[in-house]
């Protein structure tokens, strides 16, 4: 067996220098404890607990039966990217073409690539906290350098266009950003992206990378696409996938919607590591799209109900600071009152981490520390489970931060 330091000298810088990812890392000790026996409840990671729509998964046997099981082209079947394309003129009122999207593993795999295609070592990503975990991974794997813009909750987690302004360098190359927002729930509205593409105009060699994937995950208003705004659509870059919106997580299937130059080098670069995502997902994917939004719909009153559910039952919590959000299946409460309590065995909270864990391994309940999403006095809940697990997961927190002291 090798030693901690061997191994680290035998592993590239880059890997070395990349944090694992925090989201899956709660899910997977969370396993872990639940195989030893524990009952735990798992609000870590954020996907759906329904199945996907029996007609998604009609399409997947289906296109088994008629041998769909070869490679598919790089960035797609064409009439999975012309489904795309039918989408954004139907839903977002945006005008694209099929060269223009490139499908991948999962919207994931849609981000970094962009990531990837766009900087080079020393480039600056500008990115609003909080963000989700990957963001900032993706950006040191391609060596570029985030430059973060914080929010709190007291500006339901906003920036200003004052605030974009002022964070943006000649170096800057790149905007990323969430909404629906993970891990806040927070909604930019029309009237806040169009003063944030103002500042945008100023500037033309920033791009801006949109990621959209809780779009029907939206209790406020219809969705509002940053890329909407002719001046700034060519320099957008639309990520979004089938995982939220039809509880489609394990299927691996996101894309990308970018000018021409952007989607053909995505696909040069998907063309040398992966190749073209899963041909049964893909075939299912079209049927999703074509088939409409009854079910989304029945899963976002879900959602809606239990965000309502577990917003009560936060508020009752002494010490917990939450809003409420306006989409995604997340809440992000401020906890910093717990830093520097101890637990039963005298061990210090001394941050969000701690505090996961320390729920986790007391209150047998799996949050993720709001470190690893840029602000570390908050944790992440996903209400994205039932609503009976959800109040005995929010009686359980509320005990073990009660016990602390
Ligand atoms: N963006 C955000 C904000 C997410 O929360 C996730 C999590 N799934 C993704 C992208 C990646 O989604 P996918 O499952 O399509 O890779
Ligand atoms: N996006 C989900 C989350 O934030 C899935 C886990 C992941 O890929 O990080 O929990």
């Amino acid at each position: 067996m090798l030693s901690h330091k061997s191994i680290m000298s035998i592993l590239s810088d880059r890997i070395n220098n990349l944090s694992e990812s925090a989201t899956l890392k709660m899910t997977k000790l969370g396993r872990e404890l639940a195989a030893k026996g524990v009952n735990v409840i798992s609000l870590s990671v954020g996907e759906p607990d329904f199945n996907t729509p029996d007609h998604v998964k009609e399409a997947a046997k289906k296109a088994l039966d008629e041998n769909y099981t070869r490679y598919s082209p790089v960035p797609g079947y064409p009439d999975l990217r012309q489904a795309i394309v039918n989408k954004l003129k139907t839903e977002n009122n945006l005008d694209y073409d099929i060269s223009q999207i490139v499908v991948s593993t999962g919207a994931k795999q849609s981000l970094s690539n962009v990531i990837l295609t766009l900087i080079n070592p020393g480039d600056e990503v500008i990115i609003p906290t909080p963000y989700w975990v990957s963001y900032s991974e993706m950006v040191t794997l391609a060596e570029g350098k985030s430059v973060f813009i914080n929010t709190s909750i007291e500006s339901d987690f906003k920036i200003t266009p004052e605030q974009l302004e002022a964070a943006i360098t000649p170096k800057s190359k790149l905007f990323m950003f969430s909404s629906p927002n993970n891990p806040t729930g927070t909604v930019y509205s029309k009237d806040e992206l169009a003063a944030l593409a103002k500042v945008f105009e100023k500037y033309p060699n920033i791009y801006i990378l949109s990621d959209e994937i809780y779009e029907h995950i939206n209790f406020v208003d219809k969705h509002e696409s940053i890329a909407q705004f002719p001046s700034i659509k060519d320099r957008v870059i639309i990520v979004n996938g089938f995982s939220k919106a039809f509880a489609m997580t394990g299927w691996r299937l996101g894309y990308i919607a970018a000018n021409k130059e952007i989607a053909a080098a995505n696909d040069k670069l998907q063309g040398q590591t992966t190749s073209g995502t899963c041909s049964i997902a893909q075939r299912a994917g079209i049927v999703a799209y074509e088939q409409g939004l009854d079910t989304v719909n029945e899963m976002k009153k879900a959602f809606e109900r239990r965000r309502q559910l577990v917003y009560d039952l936060l508020k009752e919590i002494p010490g917990v600071k939450t809003n409420l959000p306006e989409g995604a299946f997340y809440f992000f409460p401020e906890i910093s009152s717990f830093f520097g309590k101890k637990d039963a065995e005298g061990n210090v909270i001394k941050n969000s981490s701690d505090l996961a864990l320390y729920l986790l391994n007391v209150g047998h309940v799996a949050t993720v520390g709001g470190d690893s999403f840029g602000n570390d006095n908050y944790i992440r809940l996903s209400y994205a489970a039932s609503d009976e697990s959800l109040v005995e997961a929010l009686r359980r927190i509320k005990e073990a931060l009660g016990k602390l002291s």
